[in-house]
Formats: C-alpha cells, structure tokens, sequence
C-alpha cells in the first residue's frame, strides 16, 4: 500500500495570538501584534495523507485493531462516509504523550470541516470542527509599471499570499471597476492604485472569502473610487463612488467571464446553418462547452426550458421592462427554474451548442419593452444610488473608509492584521458577513 506519511510533535494546545480589536472599530487600521504563549505539547502526532482509491479503514489498519476501528469508524460515519474520501484527505493520529496511546484522530474533510475523533472509556465519539477562520485586511498600493495584472501579482507586499490569492484580488478588482475602466486598454504606465482588502483567512494562511472595502484606481490622472456599502449588513452590499453614485450599472456589459466576440448585432446576416440571410438580434460569445454563463442583472427567471432554433434557454425579466435571453445551453445551472430570482453574476447554465449552433457559443440578447437592443452599444441603466434614508450612514462609512485609503502609505505598502474572528458556530461558518 503507498502511503505518504510523516511524523511530527507539534504544539497540542494552540498559542492563538492577535489583537482584539472591538467589531465596531475593526475597519480602522492598528498595527498588528503578535503574542506567542508557549505550552509543552502534550501530544505526538502522526500525519497521514490518504491516497488514491484508500479507504479510511485500510489507512487505519496498521495502527489499530479491527475491534477498535468499527467503534472509530461508526462515530466517524455520523458525518462522513468512510468509503468515500478523497485523496489527499489529511488525517492526524494523535497519540498522548504520557504512555502513548491512541488518543484521537482528526480527518480534514474538507479545508474548513475536521472531524475530531476522541476515545475514552466509553469508546470513541466524534465532533465536526471548523476551522477558525481569521478576519484580517490587507492595504496595498503599487503604480502600474506595464499592466494592473503585473503590478498586483507582483506587489511586495503581497508575497505572503498564494498565487490563485493575489489573481483572485486582480478578480475583485475588475468586477468593481468593470464599468468605469477597461484593464486591458485603458490602463496606462504610471497609472496608480490604493485598496484596501478584507478578507478571511484560515490558519494555513489562504483565503477563503473576502471582499474590497475601498479602492482607488487614477488612471491617465483621473480618479476612481469605489467603497463598499451594506446598509444591511446582509453581505449583500454593493459599491459606491464618493459621491453615493453607484459604480456599477444595472447590467453587465458581458454574460460570460470571457472575451472574444464571434458574432455582433446586426439586421441582416447569412446565416450558417439556415443557410438564408437573416437578422442577428443578439452577440455572439464563442467559448468552450461548460463556461459559466452569468446573468447580467437582477431579476427573475421567466423561461427556461428548449426551443428548436434557441436550444436550451433562459429568459430573465429585469427591471424597467427590459429582457434578456441566453440561448444555446449546454446545461442549466441546477435551481435555476421559472420563478427563481437571480441577482447580477450569478451563474445560471453552462455554454454547449443545442438548437441551431454550429459550435459552441452563448448567444445573448437584450430586449427594452419587447424592442431589441445591441447589447455591445446599449446606454446601459445606471445602478442605484445609495438610498436617500441611508445617506447618514453612508457618510459615516464613506469617511471611515476613505481614511483606510488615506492611511496607506504611498511608498510602501502595508499589512496589517486587524481582528481575530471567533470560532464561528456550525449554523454560521462565515465570521464577518458573506461576499459582496
Ligand atoms: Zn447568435
């Protein structure tokens, strides 16, 4: 049997260092200090790493009695099924310093559940742990030297962060900015950036959610801002320029992550597979069989089901009387059904090429009271300004997070840890609000 395994002491009881920093004033940077508290540790572990096609039981085998593992392994079962792990599942025999004996085992199911298994003179019983997550924001600021991309994925003080970490702030980034600046065109050498980040981090350093709270973008000496405003507090916020102007528009200026246009708007085109001219009433987004398909604004699904021409469908009815279509689906994303309400980004089918395709493509159209529309020319809607009963508020937040800007350096940029989360309860995984 090949088995990965390596032996380790590690510190049984977790020094847990940060500053507190109160919840209302979490935003404000402080500079962070680390505490160690040093205890003896208690315990030896084994860490083994399950491969490909084991089952729990068949790792256990070599370290524990058959009697012993069917007790493990029924506590085990009120979480998880034995048989069906993943590779790579990291599972932890702890074993007491003392006299060692088995004491528990840990399996990280996932890189925020563990199930702890624990003996005593009973047998063996289990608890689901998530992993504590830590809420901290990053400042960063850089000028662009050849494009944004560079300049972030190689900001210094971003080192610590994982490569897929610093793409996805490049990410939060461009969805914010998406209406006011092109990254790929508009961006200039010179150009400069501020934001601040806050995310949440597991112990082993990478992200698991986060959002922007403030940004600010100068490009070719003109200024954008954008700062993240949840009147609610429901994670479902959204962003505003300095002066309460919503920074997005009502729709997407595209359904897919992807760019390439195959084919534009036009009244009269021949068509490939009728092999007749007809119009094109919509854009064209050639991409491979299974891209995410978004839906470009708000709204509630009308149609979703096959048309002979269309294919696989969705219709979704926004506000203002406008209407857009999505043809050609390969798949529907699954609880996306007549009724359902949908919000701006989210994903609602996959790219393929039923009905009248000859590739695989998303064909996209945009209708205002029933008229259709170029989607790549429209004057899109703008998004809502911050609603005049909570101008209070915003002004308050906008002020609170101006100076997070304003206090990022612009030589070099800073990290700082702000707040440690609690332990979150198992109804609640996320510690500090969802994604914008
Ligand atoms: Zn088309």
């Amino acid at each position: 049997m090949s088995r990965s395994m390596r032996m380790e002491s590690r510190v049984a009881v977790a020094a847990l260092l940060a500053v507190v920093v109160s919840a209302c004033s979490r935003e404000v940077p402080e500079v962070g200090r680390l505490d160690g508290l040093h205890v003896p540790p208690a315990e030896n572990l084994q860490i083994y790493s399950l491969s490909r096609g084991e089952t729990f039981g068949e790792l256990l085998n070599s370290s524990i009695s058959a009697n012993e593992q069917a007790g493990l392994l029924m506590a085990f079962s009120e979480h998880a099924s034995p048989r069906r792990m993943r590779q790579g599942t990291e599972i932890t025999l702890r074993y007491l310093r003392e006299d060692d004996s088995l004491r528990g085992v840990d399996v990280a199911l996932t890189p925020d559940q563990t199930v702890r298994l624990s003996r005593d003179q009973l047998g063996w019983s289990s608890d689901l742990i998530r992993t504590p997550i830590y809420v901290d924001t990053i400042f960063v600021s850089g000028e662009i030297e050849t494009v944004l991309w560079n300049s972030v994925v190689q900001n210094a003080s971003l080192e610590t962060l994982t490569f897929a970490d610093r793409n996805s702030l490049i990410d939060h980034l461009d969805r914010v900015f998406q209406w006011q600046v092109d990254f790929s065109r508009q961006i200039r050498v010179g150009d400069t950036y501020r934001f601040a980040f806050e995310r949440e981090v597991r112990p082993d350093g990478s992200m698991r959610a986060g959002h922007l709270l403030a940004a600010e973008l100068v490009n070719q000496g003109t200024p954008f801002h954008a700062i993240y405003f949840d009147p609610n507090g429901d994670g479902q916020g959204s962003y505003f320029d300095l002066e309460g102007q919503s920074v997005r528009r009502a729709f997407l200026l595209k359904p897919l992550a992807f760019r390439r246009i195959s084919s534009r708007f036009t009244n009269s085109r021949f068509h490939p597979v009728l092999q007749r001219w007809r119009a094109h009433r919509g854009v064209d987004y050639a991409a491979d069989a299974g891209t995410e398909i978004m839906a470009t604004a708000d709204g509630v699904v009308i149609e979703r089901g096959r048309d002979s021409s269309y294919g696989n469908t969705i219709r979704i009815r926004h506000g203002n009387g406008w209407v857009t279509r999505y043809a050609h689906l390969q798949s529907f994303k699954s609880g996306v059904v007549v009724g359902s309400r949908v919000r701006q980004s989210d994903i609602i089918g996959y790219v393929g090429m039923t009905g009248l395709a000859t590739g695989n493509h998303l064909h996209y159209e945009m209708l205002q009271s029933g008229q259709f529309k170029d989607p790549l020319s429209v004057d899109l809607p703008a998004g809502d300004p911050v609603p005049s009963e909570n101008r209070m508020q915003w002004l308050e937040k906008r002020t609170v997070r101006m100076a997070l800007l304003e206090s990022i350096p612009g030589a070099g940029p800073v990290r700082t840890l702000v707040a440690e989360a609690q332990t979150p309860p198992p109804e609640n995984p996320i510690a500090s609000g969802g994604q914008p």
